[in-house]
């Protein structure tokens, strides 16, 4: 632990093994400890559906009992059907904790490659103001997930009084110390701070959550890279990708506009050549166009909103909502829900993403992901 501008830094490497990372609600950090299924298990108990195609499924959106075709594509065996029967399977579960651990274990490969090459480590600097006990536990998830990678984690951890003007200057060390390659501002601050303020004063090549306006405006223009993507968005196109669920050409529908998921999402989607529509909540017919949609973002903050009568049959559900619901058969009254009717959905969906165990642990490993890539430019090291 050192000390900068005055204020509690800490550095250091973490081992322990992280339980998940949530960046808005107390939920999130419940959510983090429950189990997934396996990667892509269908909820019914069909071995053979489990390894179908996922084109097929989501486009045509029936049970298969005959394959025809195998093929391998990405390490996966592969199987097309000849014909539908008139039942119906669930949907295929998309498992996130599943794919967001390969994701880590891919990073933390990574970070050893580029410490035996070139003697460096990438390193996040995280910034804290307040003493939101959510914020703490969010912020003790991420140190110990980036000491699982290998990555380098710095902290300050700032008073609740503390000024803008102090947040700024905490900021403005991490951008010049050459061994930060991504600083985070852990959200939401005090209310005196302006947020906007401090997000843009973030070093744009550090920029790990992907909200500069730079890094934001480039993903937005065709031919433009950005730096950095933020997270949950990017832990989506994931997803949807490591599953095997094709975008280009597809009909996506995010619903919510919000410039930490809907639009992001949406310009990723696009950017992967989907024809991409927003909902939001001045949209008078949500339903009738989520209706047409191949493929669902959901991040709408709506209890269980989406539901199965909204869906195409065999279109892929991706569920970012996290919502605490009152249930009395929990020992904590409540349990976790997303923004889409899970119960209905699955029954007409080809993929769908469970909450928890969805799009939720995707945010941290893409977080982790982020840093490599940012050391990796800095240090001109090929990934
Ligand atoms: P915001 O509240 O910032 O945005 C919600 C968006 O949904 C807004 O654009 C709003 O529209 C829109 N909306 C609200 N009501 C409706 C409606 N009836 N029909 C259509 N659209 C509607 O939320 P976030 O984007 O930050 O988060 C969305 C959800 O994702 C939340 O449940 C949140 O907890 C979760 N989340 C999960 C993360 C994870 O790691 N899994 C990370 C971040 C968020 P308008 O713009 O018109 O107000």
């Amino acid at each position: 632990m050192c000390h900068v501008e005055g204020w509690t830094r800490h550095s250091g490497f973490q081992n322990k093994k992280q339980p998940g990372f949530f960046q808005k609600s107390a939920t999130r950090a419940a959510l983090s400890k429950c189990e997934g299924p396996p990667s892509l298990q269908r909820a019914t108990p069909s071995r053979t559906t489990a390894i179908m195609s996922a084109t097929a499924t989501a486009t045509l959106g029936w049970k298969f009992s005959s394959p025809v075709l195998l093929r391998r594509r990405s390490g996966s065996v592969r199987a097309v059907s000849r014909a539908p029967q008139a039942a119906r399977a669930d949907a295929a579960i998309i498992d996130g904790k599943a794919i967001a651990e390969t994701v880590r274990e891919e990073v933390r490969e990574k970070v050893a490659a580029m410490k035996e090459a070139t003697g460096k480590v990438p390193g996040l600097a995280v910034v804290l103001v307040g003493g939101r006990k959510d914020s703490e536990t969010y912020v003790r998830s991420k140190k110990k997930a980036c000491g699982e990678a290998g990555i380098e984690s710095f902290g300050t951890d700032l008073p609740g009084d503390a000024t803008e003007d102090e947040v700024l200057a905490v900021v403005a060390a991490y951008n010049a110390d050459p061994n930060v390659h991504g600083i985070l501002v852990q959200l939401p601050m005090p209310d005196h701070i302006d947020e906007e303020r401090v997000l843009g004063a973030i070093d744009y090549e550090k920029d790990v959550d992907g909200f500069h306006p730079l890094n934001i405006g480039r993903l937005s223009q065709r031919g433009r890279e950005p730096l950095f993507v933020p997270c949950t968005p990017r832990g989506c196109i994931e997803l949807l990708e490591r599953s095997g669920i094709p975008i280009a050409g597809k009909e996506a529908v995010v619903v919510g506009r919000s410039n930490v998921v809907g639009t992001p999402a949406a310009l990723l989607l696009q950017r992967r050549d989907a024809t991409v529509t927003i909902v939001h909540s001045r949209t008078p017919n949500s339903e009738e166009i989520v209706k047409r949609a191949d493929i669902v973002i959901a991040a709408c903050g709506r209890m269980e909103m989406v539901k199965g009568s909204w869906l195409k049959p065999g279109a892929a559900v991706i569920d970012v909502g996290i919502n605490a619901k009152d249930d009395d058969t929990k020992k904590r009254g409540y349990r976790l829900v997303g923004d889409v009717d899970f119960e209905e959905c699955k029954k007409v969906a080809g993929h769908i993403t469970p909450v928890p165990g969805g799009v939720g642990p995707m945010t941290i490993a893409i977080l982790l992901q982020n840093t490599l890539e940012g050391a990796a430019r800095a240090y001109k090291y090929e990934l």
